[in-house]
């Protein structure tokens, strides 16, 4: 990870203050955390480091109510007790949420942080990058990786099962991810960088083969779980970018958060969105790979695409079904204008991707996990496995497919189908069909 300390491993939590003061001798630390976070691993953290720094220690709580939301906002308020702070570093206590603030907080500032994680949530922790929501819409924010990560597994084992539930999603996101990679690659868009790769991929689907493990605190699984996602933090942290841990699957996942999807009074959790945008993703690929060559020449063929005002059209018309904040609205058109193939451009593309078909085909089998394994997989780790698990209707998935391909500058099989001629027909099978999900 860059030169970065990283230390995962039982009682590691007694070691703050020293991996703090290898750093930065000369400041203080600031401890900031949620009420929960406070419980679960704050309050330790905060004891190890007042014995160590005495009163130039200090925290910041975020209270109960409102609940603490990854927006801009809260970033704000990060970067106001920092700045009360002068000569603190934060020490993030928490897990994607209070880690997003806390990293972009401190980059505003100009300081480096720390990350104590509480959950074996996600992926982010030590990604460059945050996660934060400004006018409504979902960005990954400019910041680099913390200076240091010191994570226990006894914390995680102590954490909510939904939350190591909500890691477990996450990960298996990198299935069809790399999938999406795989695609980007074989067109000539962007190429796989081995390196990244790697780290992303390698005993991936050997770790989610021992999904049952998760219920039982004692294997050990979760620090398994847990050093993937290291894994694809520091993949991340070598590409410079989310691309080899987030596809399409992530896409849909960041529309419901953009719409602030709730179900039965609560916001479903990121691993939990993305484990649906996983089944869809897995579904949408496996659909591809039923049609063969000369049926897919006879779908190109009738496919000539449209000139950028008539996708327009369609654009402004899908936006407009659902209530969309003005600056949502500008970002998306604007940033998917910049991807949009006019038809000659359209018709250059197709050509390569009828070259390119059998090849493809080849890599996604060997890639993904078989729909069926997969969704027992979810299901087994506590992850939701149908849309009406996270309260998506057919008709909200079906917009959150079509919305996904809109939003980010970000080739996956979502451009790839609509290029190709076949994202009308398959996301209909998918959502409809009956053969993936209860509808
Ligand atoms: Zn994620």
């Amino acid at each position: 990870m860059e030169n970065n300390t990283t230390i995962v491993s039982e009682g590691s939590l007694d070691r703050v203050d020293e991996v703090f003061r290898s750093l930065w001798d000369d400041r203080a630390p600031l401890v900031i955390a949620d009420s929960n976070t406070w419980k679960a691993a704050g309050a330790q953290v905060f004891k190890t480091l007042k014995e160590s720094f005495g009163d130039r220690c200090s925290r910041f709580i975020f209270p109960d109510n409102p609940k603490v939301y990854a927006d801009y906002d809260n970033v704000t308020t990060v970067r106001q007790v920092l700045e009360e702070h002068p000569e603190s570093i934060a020490v993030a206590v928490g897990s994607g949420t209070i880690n997003d603030l806390v990293k972009r907080a401190s980059f505003e500032v100009g300081r480096g942080y720390m990350v104590v994680p509480t959950a074996c949530s996600m992926d982010g922790y030590t990604a460059k990058g945050a996660s934060i929501s400004r006018d409504g819409f979902k960005q990954t924010m400019d910041c680099p990786v913390p200076k240091a990560m010191v994570a226990d597994p006894l914390v995680f084992r102590h954490a909510p099962a939904a939350m190591s539930a909500s890691g477990y999603g996450d990960l298996a996101a990198k299935v069809p991810a790399g999938a999406d990679w795989l695609i980007a690659d074989r067109l000539g868009i962007e190429p796989i960088h081995d390196e990244a790769w790697h780290l992303a991929q390698d005993g991936l689907k050997e770790v989610l083969a021992d999904a049952r493990l998760l219920v039982d605190p004692g294997s050990g699984y979760i620090d398994r779980v847990f050093l993937k996602l290291v894994d694809l933090g520091q993949a991340m942290a070598v590409y410079k970018d989310t691309r080899p841990a987030s596809g399409a699957d992530h896409l849909m996942s960041h529309v419901w958060e953009m719409e602030h999807l709730f179900y039965q009074g609560i916001e479903p959790s990121h691993g939990f969105k993305v484990s649906i945008g996983t089944l869809v993703s897995t579904a949408l690929m496996t659909e591809f790979l039923k049609v063969d060559i000369v049926q897919g020449k006879e779908k190109v063929a009738r496919f000539p695409g449209l000139a950028w005002k008539d996708r327009l059209a369609q654009v402004k018309a899908l936006l407009s079904s659902t209530p969309t904040p003005p600056p949502v609205f500008e970002t998306t058109v604007k940033t998917y204008k910049v991807k949009y193939l006019e038809p000659p451009a359209l018709k250059a593309r197709q050509k390569i991707i009828l070259e390119k078909w059998n090849d493809i085909q080849g890599a996604l089998a060997d890639q993904l996990i078989p729909f069926d394994t997969l969704k027992g997989l979810l299901g087994v780790a506590g992850c939701p496995t149908e849309p009406g698990h996270i309260g998506l209707s057919g008709q909200r998935l079906e917009l959150g497919i079509r919305k996904a391909l809109l939003i980010r500058n970000r080739y996956t099989i979502l451009d790839f189908l609509y290029e190709a001629g076949l994202f009308e027909d398959l996301v209909t099978q998918v959502v409809y069909g009956g053969e993936y999900f209860s509808i």
